[in-house]
């Protein structure tokens, strides 16, 4: 059953156009999540599949129009969301239960979200990482079939994320439609069971996270840095050779052995050796890296748009 469809949706605010003909649609029990740069429409495709915007092209949600569905099947967490500072997780669980028919139990709600023990403290206090758990479990607290989550860890140190990642991948296995929207390419690799990259309002690529990095990921590489002969024309396979890193292109995990014998024959020293596979920032900096270029090229300053691959360094 599809959930969430959009079917040639395009936006525009004056000149600038947010969304130019994206079409996508989301299954029951999928994960999928929107990455692209900052500026590419991620939030615009998120409010117009949840209907808090008008948008030209069709929007369905769980098979209607956005305004009709029942809102006690949705669970909506915005990037900005932002509960009153003087209230505790338990009281801001027990406020927001109370605008829906049926909740689910706050405590058990609560201990599920690991804030437990921070229950009767006030938000103002918690950590950044209790808070947006606090803030997930306010999402959840109508028992929603559909999540949709803005930026689930923006602003969580690595050791919250990989929680906040175990849960969400308890809720999507449990059958949770979620559709998320992330900065972190690992998180989407993480969590996604289908991942959509937006750049200047298009949907560049759709496809699972497997499928992306073999399209478009390019090959395994092997790096040596500190290198300072020339080695060009010494291995049997494309290298390039930039400020003492040699990079060596299409190299299995089986060839790195002969590859280094090579070198150490001819008396080639260095200083490091990495292998890398690709992974989904490699797609992202194939598919959207240059768009994000051209995007700051044409428009002037964008809202930090280097910011856009801040996934490297991640765990
Ligand atoms: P993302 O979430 O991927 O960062 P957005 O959907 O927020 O991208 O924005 C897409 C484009 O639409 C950007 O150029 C942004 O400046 C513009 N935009 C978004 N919302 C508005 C708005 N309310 N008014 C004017 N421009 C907007």
């Amino acid at each position: 059953m599809t959930v969430l469809a959009a079917a040639d949706v395009s936006k525009a605010y004056g000149d600038t156009v947010a969304l130019d003909g994206v079409s996508l649609s989301v299954d029951a029990g999928e994960v999928f999540a929107l990455v692209g740069p900052n500026g590419a429409g991620k939030t615009t495709l998120v409010r117009a599949l949840t209907g808090t915007i008008d948008v030209d092209g069709d929007v369905s949600l769980f098979g209607g129009a956005p305004g009709d569905a029942n809102r006690e099947r949705i669970g909506l967490l915005p990037q900005e969301f932002d509960p009153p500072a003087r209230l505790t997780p338990r009281e801001l669980l027990a406020y927001y239960g109370g605008l829906y028919d049926d909740h689910r139990p706050i405590d058990p709600l609560l201990a599920d979200l690991g804030v437990a023990d921070a229950a009767d403290t006030y938000y103002e206090n918690l950590s950044g990482g209790q808070k947006r758990r606090t803030c997930v479990a306010a999402a959840l607290i109508n028992d929603p079939g559909l999540l949709v989550i803005d930026e689930p860890t923006t602003g969580i140190d690595p050791a919250g994320r990989r929680q906040l990642w175990g849960l969400l991948a308890d809720l999507a296995a449990g059958g949770t439609t979620i559709l998320l929207t992330t900065h972190y390419m690992a998180e989407a690799e993480h969590l996604a069971d289908r991942v959509g990259l937006l750049a200047d309002g298009e949907l560049v690529a759709v496809d699972e996270p497997g499928s992306l990095i073999a399209t478009h990921g390019g090959e395994n590489i092997l790096l040596l840095d500190g290198v300072t002969d020339d080695v060009s024309g010494l291995l049997d396979r494309a290298t390039t050779q930039v400020d003492g890193r040699l990079t060596v292109r299409n190299v299995e995990p089986a060839e790195i052995g002969r590859i280094v014998e090579a070198l150490d024959e001819h008396g080639v020293e260095y200083d490091a050796l990495t292998w890398r596979e690709p992974d989904l920032e490699d797609v992202y900096l194939a598919l959207a890296g240059d768009e994000e270029g051209a995007v700051a090229a044409a428009d002037g300053p964008i809202d930090a748009p280097l910011d856009s691959v801040a996934g490297s360094g991640e765990p």
